[in-house]
């Protein structure tokens, strides 16, 4: 995610933290040091939430690249969409299950340990180092309660997707979701702009736009299943000979609109070659350098038949942006993601 730094990787997950929520930290800094041992406490919490929502994907298949902890929370960015709704139910469901777990064992431990009066005491404070775990203890309910809100971008929205969809459309049940969404984040701002509350408003703002982001993701996902590979595919296209200098490419580049090519070698299709490896290759060993020096010869394709949903799916598995499309074991194009953007854009438009 844009603007987020690397922290460590685990299960083969990056954890990442967003300077909003390191924004956060600095702010919480100016209250001691127990309210920065509570701020990284909410912060290991709020990891294994996101942790065991990662886990329960990847028991479904789904791969797991990241994970932002945002000021709202964690997101895990899979590579894929659960394929059928009920294991968007369990994966959904495990993060906020994983902090009432936390809430219901540690109940009697902490309470005989810290004492009642300590352990309801409220407001709640960082005054003594009890009342701060008291207070820790007590924000996994609160971030269990948060998420089971049935509303998007929080589980509880994708558990009610999960649900509604059993008896509607997907993308109907994704617009009650995304609705419930905004209706909440108009409710957040309402009580933020009364209450001079800024965090308020900024969780408002936030919970807005990653509904509304949803809502697009679906849609887009829609339109790609009406289209083929074919629908878009341009007349004209380049191939690369497998011996042609990256200067050569870059001045086909410069006179073209393309810049990924399928790459030959005697009329067969020997690898692929895109815009970063292009440019990479000219910055790290120069312009006389050949395109199969730089080339992928294991790279994913699809088949001019294919939906343009198939073509979506691959690239962003695959972190890439172009693939070659084949017909009958011959190249006969290019499809990139700025091509799936710009249907997307037409066909979206109403009128
Ligand atoms: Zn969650």
């Amino acid at each position: 995610m844009k603007g987020s730094i690397r922290l460590f990787r685990i299960f083969g997950i990056s954890i990442n933290i967003h300077v909003t929520f390191l924004l956060l930290l600095v702010l919480f800094l100016s209250g001691g040091i127990k309210w920065l041992v509570l701020m990284i406490g909410v912060f290991f919490f709020v990891t294994l939430h996101e942790l065991c929502h990662s886990l329960v994907a990847k028991r479904f298949g789904i791969q797991v690249r990241e994970i932002t902890l945002l000021p709202i929370g964690g997101v895990a960015s899979m590579t894929s969409m659960p394929e059928k709704p009920i294991h968007e139910f369990f994966i959904s469901i495990a993060g906020p299950l994983f902090n009432i777990a936390v809430v219901a064992v540690l109940y009697y431990p902490l309470k005989s340990l810290l004492g009642p009066e300590t352990l309801f005491h409220r407001p709640f404070s960082t005054a003594t180092w009890p009342l701060t775990i008291a207070y820790l203890y007590w924000i996994n309910l609160i971030l269990a309660l948060f998420n089971l809100i049935p509303a998007f971008p929080m589980d509880g929205g994708r558990v009610l997707r999960a649900l509604l969809a059993q008896r509607m459309s997907y993308q109907k049940a994704t617009k009650i979701a995304v609705n419930l969404g905004h209706l909440f984040a108009l409710g957040f701002a309402y009580f933020g702009i009364v209450g001079f509350n800024v965090i308020l408003i900024i969780i408002a703002i936030f919970i807005y736009i990653a509904a509304s982001n949803e809502e697009l993701q679906v849609d887009l996902k829609e339109t790609l299943k009406k289209f083929r590979v074919r629908d878009i595919l341009s007349a004209d296209f380049f191939t690369l000979n497998s011996d042609t200098t990256l200067a050569k490419v870059l001045e086909l580049i410069f006179h073209s609109h393309q810049e990924d090519f399928p790459v030959l070698e005697g009329g067969e299709m020997v690898g692929f070659v895109t815009r970063h490896e292009i440019i990479s290759g000219i910055h790290s060993l120069g312009m006389r350098t050949l395109v199969k020096d730089v080339m992928s010869k294991d790279f994913p394709k699809v088949t001019d038949a294919d939906l343009l949903i198939k073509a979506q799916k691959l690239m962003e598995e695959n972190s890439i942006r172009a693939l070659p499309v084949m017909r009958n074991g011959h190249a006969v194009g290019v499809v990139t993601l700025e091509d799936i953007g710009r249907i997307y854009a037409i066909t979206s438009q109403k009128a």
